[in-house]
């Protein structure tokens, strides 16, 4: 279960503590887009995305995209929110981590890994040795085999509710 389990879980981005990542030693956020950042399917890039970005950049940390998604829509994103980008991530694979960490000049007990699968963002960042902060999904809409690894999702969580 150890992997499975992530450090944080919060509501959403916005009610990430970054403060209390940096208290440990947190400076690099490797960051999921779809249904973490975007609703997934949505080309409209929401208001809570920007305003996240400005916190992070206030919080004196620099920020990755990590992406399993390769359309042009996740540079576009990248790029509007100032992150640094790796698309094809291969999630829950850890190569896409540790390109994340190299752009970022990271090294893994300084990442955190900020998505909302637990069989994806924080399976594979507890692989790689990474804080793991899960949040809930923006939208319901997701691809059919990440729908079915949300029943198995809800049973790994079970308890488990989100800080808001
Ligand atoms: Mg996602």
């Amino acid at each position: 279960m150890g992997l499975l389990t992530p450090d944080y879980y919060y509501t959403d981005v916005a009610a990430v503590d970054l403060a209390a990542l940096a208290e440990r030693g947190i400076t690099a956020l490797l960051v999921d887009l779809d249904n973490t950042l975007m609703p997934r399917g949505t080309s409209e890039f929401p208001a809570e995305a920007s305003a996240f970005a400005r916190r992070v950049r206030e919080a004196g940390m620099r920020a990755c995209l990590v992406s399993n998604n390769w359309h042009g829509r996740v540079r576009t994103a990248a790029d509007a929110l100032g992150f640094d980008l790796v698309p094809r991530a291969l999630k829950p694979l850890p190569s896409g981590f540790r390109r994340g960490l190299t752009l970022l000049g990271a090294r893994p007990e300084e990442a955190a890994v900020i998505g909302d699968q637990v069989f994806t963002d924080i399976l594979g960042g507890n692989a790689c040795g990474l804080v793991t902060v899960l949040v809930l999904p923006l939208s319901s809409t997701d691809l059919p085999h990440t729908l079915l690894l949300r029943m198995l999702e809800s049973r790994v969580l079970a308890g488990r509710t989100p800080t808001a």
